[in-house]
């Protein structure tokens, strides 16, 4: 069979196979264009009770799961030197991806000039619960870089696996588990406990994921109704550099770089990932969809040596969609203000993007709070630093399901990838669709 007719098939199973929460996705979107202008009480509180409870089930299985990923990961590949070999190139290609986005956002915000003339739409004149989280951003962002890194080792990771500080958990799971590998035999009882517990996650996921169509669709209508669809005629240029972007790294970039580093077929990969890009656009969550994103490789044919390993630690630290949409939001308002933008403040942007991302979690909203960073030094007064943040936050949502979608699909990208590169794919299952099982079983 011809290549492009089995991709067609590819997509068209990933289509019947999901549709459900494919039209869960579409419903969400005209159910909230209709609450933006009919807002009805009942309706919203209903619909905003049935999307956190699927946004609490899953997250409820996130920390036990990225805890027993990276030990049964790190433990199952063993010997330190091909854990570091894995470690490098994960950390390689995650940052060639990322500094992709940003020079993409970078050049697109500075070619198209978005920011020309909208500073008489960027006010400060807002409603006090966007005027709260702003000031509650800005405060949170005082401390300076060395602290925000100091923040990563946990004090104690009990409490950081209480409050679910991301970060430090995954930095105090790593540890754990590489001195567990260095141990020898006497790490078995740890191991296999783990095992059980990534076992039951697992099945767990699988049970909530029978509800992802309602939830997709619950959470999709909340967002929606929250902004409507005026705003895209108002901002449409700003909007507009942001999807040519991600429509660039989705389309361009990760097939190009699956061709150079692997021979993974990239759309094979989306389809035996649609699941988990629809629920990363509809719960703007990496965290929440990672259960997900990870059922979705090793059903499909990347082994769980390498996805345990490569798929948490992407979840929390690999925020290329985050680092693109802060790049641009930045130049953005720079052009908006008439901030003079060298070349040198250009570099710094796209640096400090890259470090701001990888220190967000992967819940929603994070990467607003982390573009603070960004926005440091860029010379702007404390008012435009605020409406600044305010117009952000008013178009917070849309930007967020579309640069979650692409931080949980580069994270597959990614893992694919190295899966590649270790013999660790099984082709015949990847690349035949029609043989993949439900992820509900
Ligand atoms: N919501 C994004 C994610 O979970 C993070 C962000 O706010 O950019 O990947």
């Amino acid at each position: 069979m011809k290549f492009h007719m089995q991709v067609l098939i590819a997509l068209g199973l990933g289509l019947k196979r999901n549709w459900h929460i494919f039209a869960g996705l579409l419903l969400g979107i005209l159910v909230g264009v209709w609450m933006h202008h009919h807002p009805n009480m009942l309706l919203m509180n209903t619909l905003t009770f049935i999307g956190q409870v699927f946004i609490r089930l899953i997250q409820m299985v996130v920390i036990p799961l990225i805890i027993s990923a990276i030990v049964i990961g790190i433990t199952s590949v063993g010997d330190s030197k091909q854990l570091g070999k894995l470690g490098t190139k994960m950390v390689l290609y995650y940052t060639i991806i990322t500094v992709a986005a940003v020079s993409i956002g970078a050049a697109l915000a500075l070619m198209m000039q978005p920011g020309l003339g909208a500073s008489h739409y960027i006010t400060a004149d807002i409603a006090s619960d966007i005027q709260a989280k702003v000031a509650a951003t800005i405060d949170s962002q005082k401390g300076n870089l060395l602290n925000i890194i100091l923040g990563f080792i946990p004090k104690n990771p009990l409490s950081s696996i209480a409050s679910g500080d991301m970060v430090p958990i995954i930095v105090f799971a790593l540890m754990f588990s590489i001195a567990l590998a260095k141990v020898g035999d006497v790490n078995r009882p740890f191991v296999s406990f783990f095992e059980s517990v990534f076992a039951a996650t697992m099945k767990i996921t699988d049970w909530i994921m029978s509800f992802a169509a309602p939830g997709v669709f619950a959470l999709t209508a909340v967002a929606v109704s929250s902004f409507g669809v005026d705003i895209f005629a108002s901002i449409s240029k700003y909007l507009g550099v942001l999807a040519i972007g991600f429509c660039i790294q989705l389309f361009i970039v990760y097939p190009i770089f699956l061709k150079i580093f692997s021979k993974v077929p990239v759309m094979m990969l989306y389809a035996a990932i649609a699941e988990a890009m629809m629920v990363a656009f509809g719960t703007a969550s990496s965290s929440a969809t990672l259960p997900l994103t990870i059922a979705c490789c090793e059903k499909r044919g990347i082994s769980h040596k390498v996805s345990s390993f490569v798929l948490p630690l992407g979840a929390t630290l690999n925020m290329d969609g985050t680092a693109m949409l802060q790049t641009v939001a930045v130049i953005f308002l720079a052009q908006a203000y008439g901030v003079a933008l060298s070349p040198f403040l250009i570099v710094q942007i796209a640096i400090l993007a890259m470090i701001a991302s990888s220190t967000c979690a992967g819940i929603p909203g994070a990467g607003l709070i982390t573009i603070a960073l960004v926005l440091n030094g860029m010379g702007l007064s404390p008012e435009q630093l605020v409406a600044g943040f305010a117009f952000l936050f008013t178009i917070e949502r849309i930007t967020d399901m579309m640069r979650t979608l692409l931080n949980v699909t580069s994270d597959a990208v990614v893992c694919a990838a190295i899966a590649d590169n270790e013999n660790e794919i099984n082709y015949d299952l990847l690349n035949n669709p029609e043989e993949y099982g439900d992820i509900i079983n």
